[in-house]
């Protein structure tokens, strides 16, 4: 199968991380848990000075659907220290000292063997997507009527980024026997891995292992950004639209690495507490990509990649996918869990910012259909009604706007505004 989509091929610069495999960086003196972060609350399971077992939940993130943390090594919370998160802000964590034993907290998920226990298994696992989004998996499944289908989203479609193309490739069978669990869990009849027609290494490995399984395919995405927003491939595959969630046309959406932690958890008893990351950007110089223990510092494995570059004058840090991630200016910085690369960029001091010339490239290229200039004007004028009328609350933030505008206006940045602007303005209503 494939798809036509609205969007834009982007250079993918993905060549500079790709050739190092993954590599397995599973041992760091020491790891990171934010305990406070906005909009988030947490019940501390341990205080500072505690042992800990590699596995076992430190604290609970609370909210309607709550999940645990586990944390990533066995050792003891040394201090609650001020680390940057990915989130672009300065945060307490704890910090734990591994001791090295690789002490495992006893999980006994492998003897689930109903939906029921298969979901409180995913829960306890602490699995939350890990494709950057951070929603817990288990509440996917929740629903109890049986889903049409479930989709893998194997897009990867940012820039730089190639962490979960060599998970494909070097975990192709478990890939597939995570997608089979999550199948059966969620009574669905069809499996579909969504992917990039350009990655064909990754889409041969996995034609290969699903063999003559008539309930299996592989379905080519066109290499264009935004290719891997999760609507565009509902819609596609399922032939449906759908308001909210991808449930209500029966379709059931994750990332390849989360598949893969649902396998590591039924099959191997394991919690969340690896992931693979790509460290890449022309300011390091051997970009690579790890499977790191969650927590571990990005200056750790900066090191690991010989370093910045020699003439490194100017540059930051995108959390993230370059289109879509945070710029951070210091390199104190973790790996949460929903961080799948690191970017280190030279700061380009000469191009500054001009005004709009009307050129109308942000509108033709946004794969939402909006107007972002008209939104602009709307949030400037505070003018809320309109922009409600130009569905400002439809923009999946994709940073394209940005991105292909000749005159360098930050236009997300706006359209992030204007949604914000326009959420509290409804909130307020009611
Ligand atoms: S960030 Fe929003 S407005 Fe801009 S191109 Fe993406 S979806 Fe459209
Ligand atoms: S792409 Fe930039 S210059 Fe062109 S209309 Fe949009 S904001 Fe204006």
């Amino acid at each position: 199968m494939k798809s036509r989509i609205k969007g834009r091929h982007l250079n993918g610069f993905k060549d500079m991380s790709l050739g190092s495999g993954i590599i397995e960086y599973l041992n760091p003196e020491f790891v990171y848990f934010p305990i406070q972060l906005d909009g988030s609350n947490f019940t501390l399971l341990k205080k500072v000075g505690d042992d800990v077992l590699e596995g076992e939940p430190i604290m609970i993130k609370e909210g309607r659907f709550q999940y645990p943390i586990c944390s990533s090594v066995s050792g003891t919370i040394t201090q609650v220290k001020k680390m940057w998160h990915s989130s672009g802000k300065m945060v307490e964590m704890w910090e734990i000292q591994n001791d090295f034993k690789n002490n495992l907290y006893h999980n006994d998920f492998k003897s689930a063997t109903n939906r029921d226990s298969y979901i409180e298994s995913i829960k306890q696992a602490g699995i939350i997507g890990l494709g950057g989004a951070g929603f817990p998996t288990y509440v996917k499944y929740l629903p109890t009527d049986s889903a049409k289908v479930v989709i893998i989203n194997a897009a990867e479609c940012e820039p730089y980024i190639t962490c979960d193309y060599l998970s494909i490739i070097e975990r192709t069978s478990d890939l597939i026997k995570g997608l089979k669990l999550i199948m059966s869990i969620n009574n669905a009849p069809k499996g579909v891995i969504a992917i990039k027609e350009s990655k064909i290494q990754a889409i041969e490995a996995l034609l290969n292992a699903i063999g003559d399984d008539s309930s299996l395919s592989v379905y080519e995405l066109k290499d264009t950004y935004p290719a891997g927003w999760e609507k565009y491939i509902v819609e596609h595959i399922t032939k449906s639209t759908y308001v909210s969630l991808p449930r209500e046309v029966g379709a059931i959406v994750n990332n390849v690495q989360t598949v893969l932690a649902v396998y590591d958890a039924l099959s191997n008893n394991l919690s969340l507490t690896t992931r693979v990351v790509t460290i890449t950007g022309d300011g390091i110089k051997e970009p690579k990509n790890f499977r790191v223990k969650i927590g571990t510092k990005v200056l750790d494995l900066i090191e690991k990649c010989n370093g910045y570059v020699d003439d490194l004058e100017d540059a930051y840090l995108i959390a993230g996918g370059p289109m879509t991630g945070h710029a951070i200016l210091f390199d104190d910085l973790v790996i949460t869990s929903t961080v799948g690369s690191i970017i280190v960029k030279k700061k380009n001091t000469k191009v500054k910012s001009l005004n709009c010339i009307g050129c109308g490239k942000c509108a033709e290229k946004c794969p939402a259909f909006l107007t972002p200039t008209s939104i602009r004007q709307a949030f400037l004028s505070k003018n809320v009604d309109e922009l409600r009328d130009l569905r400002v609350n439809k923009c999946v933030q994709c940073g394209l706007c940005s991105y292909v505008c000749p005159s360098r206006v930050e236009m997300t940045d706006y359209m992030f505004k204007a949604k914000d602007m326009l959420a509290k303005a409804t909130v307020l209503k009611k």
